[in-house]
Order: C-alpha cells, then sequence, then structure tokens
C-alpha cells in the first residue's frame, strides 16, 4: 500500500560534491512528491549521504548511519562510503540499500522500494547534457552554490559556503545543450539567484561572438536568446531586481518571479537578517505590475517566527491583502539544528503557531483563488507536462512545475508532453486552471 505524503529525512555528510548529489537526491524527490522532514520520528524513511575520505569521516558516516537505524530503522546508504559495502553491511546489516556517489538512480529506486512514489515524474535521461532528473521538456540550470546572507532560520550557508558563480558562458552552453536535446523550459536555480555573480565581480565572458557579464540581468538576456521558456526561482528582493522586470514585459522571460518575501513586519525580518522595509516592498511590487500586468508573483513565508506578536502577525495579513501575490507557501517556524534562530527568545507556541498557518492560508487562499477566476475566458499558451485518460495536464507561464498548479485541458488527448498550445480557461478552483483547446 502505498503511504499517501512519504516522508523522507536526509543526512548529508562531506564535502561539496557531495552536496551537489544531496541536492539532486532532494530535487528528484521533491519532483515525485516526497516530502523531505527534518526530523528521524517525522520520516517514513532516511537517506545517508556518506563520506569515505579519512578515517574520521568514515567513522562519521557509519555512527550517521547507525543513529538513523536506531531513530528511524529505515535507512538508505548512498555517497563515498558507499563503494565500502562490505564494510557498511558488516556495521549494519539492516540497511535497506547502498549506493555510491553520484549513483542517483539507484537512490532513487532504493526509495521507490522502500515508499513508492506519489506520482510519476517521468524520469528521463538526456544523452548529451548529462543524467537530467527532470521530464525531458524541463530542466532545472544551477547558476551558483552557496549564499553571502545570513539569515538566521538558515544553516545553508555554513553547510554550503559563500556564494560561488559558475561562470556565465558555462550556464548558458549548458542552457543551449539542454534547449537543444529537447527541453522546453530552464528553471534557474541557486540559493540566492538575484547575487548571481557578485562573488567574480561580475566577471565578463563571450557567448555567440557577445560580451556578457556574470550576472542576473545578463543572464536573462542570454537565456532569452534561446526560444524556451526560462524561469526565476530563489529571488532574493535586492533592488535590481527591478531590472529583469523590462525583459519579463517584453517576453524574453517569462514574467514569473520566485521571492521568499519571508515575512512582513519589519522587526521580524530584523530578527531574520532579512531586506526589512517593507513599504518599499509593496512600492516595487506594484511597480514591477505596472510594468508587467502578467507578472506571476510567487512567495514563501515563515509564520510563528520567534518573538512574533499578534500585532506583527496581523502585520503579514495585511502585507498579503496588499501585495496580492499569485502564489504562496507558507511554514510554520521549526528550529533547524544549528540555526542563530533557535536562541531567539519567545518562542511562539506550536498551537499558535500552527492557528497562524492556518489563518495565513485562509487569507491567501480566498487571494489565489481571486486570481484565478480572473483568468476565465482569457487565452493563454500553454506548455503540456503529460496526457492521460481524462486529457492533458499543462502549464501556463504563471505556473511552475510540482509548486504551483496546473491547467487541465478536457480535450488534449491528442496532445504530447513537451508541447506548447492555445488554450481557453473556462473554469478555476483553489489552485488549477480548466480548459479547452483554443
Ligand atoms: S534563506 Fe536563502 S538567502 Fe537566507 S541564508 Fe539561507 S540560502 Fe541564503
Amino acid at each position: 500500500m502505498p503511504i499517501p505524503n512519504p516522508k523522507v529525512g536526509f543526512v548529508s555528510l562531506g564535502c561539496p560534491k557531495a552536496l551537489v548529489d544531496s541536492e539532486r537526491i532532494l530535487t528528484q524527490l521533491q519532483a515525485e512528491g516526497y516530502e523531505i522532514v527534518p526530523r528521524y520520528d517525522k520520516a517514513n524513511a532516511v537517506i545517508v549521504n556518506t563520506c569515505g575520505f579519512i578515517d574520521a569521516a568514515v567513522q562519521e558516516s557509519l555512527d550517521a548511519i547507525g543513529e538513523a537505524l536506531h531513530e528511524n530503522g529505515k535507512v538508505i546508504v548512498t555517497g563515498c562510503l558507499g563503494k565500502r559495502d562490505a564494510l557498511i553491511r558488516e556495521a549494519y546489516p539492516e540497511v535497506l540499500a547502498i549506493t555510491g556517489p553520484q549513483d542517483y538512480a539507484n537512490v532513487m529506486g532504493a526509495v521507490h522500494a522502500a515508499l513508492p512514489k506519489p506520482h510519476d515524474p517521468f524520469v528521463d535521461l538526456v544523452p548529451d547534457t548529462g543524467i537530467k532528473l527532470t521530464p525531458k521538456h524541463y530542466a532545472y540550470l544551477k547558476i551558483s552554490e552557496g549564499c553571502n546572507h545570513r539569515c538566521t532560520f538558515c544553516i545553508i550557508p555554513s553547510m554550503r559556503g559563500n556564494l560561488v558563480s559558475r561562470p556565465i558562458d558555462e550556464v548558458l552552453i549548458e542552457a543551449e545543450k539542454l534547449v537543444r536535446s529537447g527541453v522546453k523550459e530552464l528553471l534557474v536555480i541557486s540559493q540566492d539567484t538575484s547575487a548571481y555573480g557578485v562573488d567574480v565581480r561580475y566577471a565578463e565572458r563571450a557567448w555567440r561572438g557577445a560580451a556578457y557579464q556574470t550576472r542576473m540581468t545578463d543572464l536573462c538576456r542570454g537565456l532569452g536568446e534561446l526560444g524556451a521558456w526560462v524561469r526565476l526561482h530563489y529571488v532574493y528582493p535586492y533592488p535590481h531586481v527591478d531590472e529583469v522586470i523590462p525583459l519579463m514585459a517584453e517576453g524574453r522571460i517569462l514574467p514569473y518571479l520566485d521571492i521568499p518575501f519571508q515575512h512582513a513586519s519589519p522587526r521580524i525580518l530584523k530578527l531574520m537578517k532579512r531586506p526589512g522595509n517593507i513599504d518599499k516592498t509593496l512600492e516595487r511590487i506594484h511597480a514591477w505590475r505596472k510594468a508587467c500586468p502578467d507578472l506571476t508573483i510567487r512567495s514563501t513565508f515563515i509564520v510563528g517566527f520567534p518573538g512574533e506578536t499578534d500585532a506583527e502577525f496581523e502585520e503579514l495579513l495585511d502585507f498579503l491583502h496588499e501585495a496580492q501575490l499569485d502564489r504562496v507557501g507558507a511554514f510554520a517556524y521549526s528550529p533547524v539544528g544549528g540555526a542563530k534562530a533557535n536562541a531567539l527568545p519567545d518562542p511562539v507556541p506550536d498551537e499558535l503557531k500552527e492557528d497562524r498557518l492556518e489563518r495565513f492560508m485562509a487569507v491567501q487562499a480566498e487571494i489565489s483563488a481571486a486570481k484565478l477566476q480572473k483568468k476565465i475566458g482569457r487565452t493563454l499558451k500553454i506548455l503540456v507536462d503529460e496526457v492521460g485518460a481524462n486529457g492533458a495536464i499543462a502549464r501556463s507561464m504563471a505556473d511552475a512545475p510540482e509548486i504551483d498548479g496546473v491547467v487541465r485541458i478536457t480535450d488534449g488527448l491528442a496532445l504530447k508532453s513537451g508541447q506548447f498550445v492555445q488554450v481557453h480557461v473556462m473554469g478555476a478552483g483553489a489552485h488549477d486552471l480548466e480548459a479547452v483547446l483554443a
């Protein structure tokens, strides 16, 4: 019997290469609908990505496997120590599976065997771009590693270090290859897309005979040449985000911004070490919409951050009403081991956090639903993801794969995945649209 909402715990040890592996596995797990949970007791199985470089690392890895077995019981081992299968088996014969570094397919196979996947992501291999763990018609394009910010709820910088940007020509060449191999949509990812290039002082490189600086605006300009949909994720709200809005208005990249605001109370934002001028943020949102009326803004928020008062929570709800964001994800604050925020005073009791989360989601659900209602009667260009017995499932420019809603095309049986078509929107629910071919 498949478990509804299967949850996977993840322990990541080792060097940056191991982290890239972890990330790819986590991305794939999420793409397939698995939930990643930070606690052993909440997980249905645990993956331990090990290191085998020096003795201390071997011991640390073995200890981590032992702990995961003790705390959870269902453990899949991957990473460098996985090469020493016999050593692991001798210590822990009960581990479910052992795979080596970069062995994504076998890790996912072991997860599927332990916990049947919630939905089918139509995993595909694209030979000239290496193993790609997303459907053939969309691909994640990673532009940098690490992060220069120190948001107090986050431990990514301590795990992955400061920002390291990939040179722009390298990224554009990879994107070009992906598009040549059939990719129709590029999803730009990083920890902080708007900081791209700051670490290399925006180094200039050549691509297709023209000069491009290693920075977000030039990246968008270059990607906009490829004829694919280009979607920006994890954009930190820096002032220069304003520079990409014209490219969106001109249709060069998708009018879509995934920009985690996290909160709206200046005091809480300060405690989070995030940019705190919320009036300015609202002004900018209004200006972006004026310049690019079709802009979809997705964001994420944390409710119940330590010290959040009722009034500050209300401020957050006011912001939601005012900002009219299209898509929003929210989490009740939960401490991450090693995060600075854990030491902040006045933690919000769990029950209150959950209550606030519910209220937050109810407010946003109304906003999101009203925004979708307004699309009824419109003609939209969509990209088909999947065709089944009930028609086609597709996405519009406003929908990122896996995290946003979909467009269901009831008469789309003859469509093919990866195809662009125009549809008429006939109906709207809380997240999804219903449409017929135009
Ligand atoms: S939340 Fe994002 S921007 Fe903040 S430190 Fe973590 S990775 Fe960096």
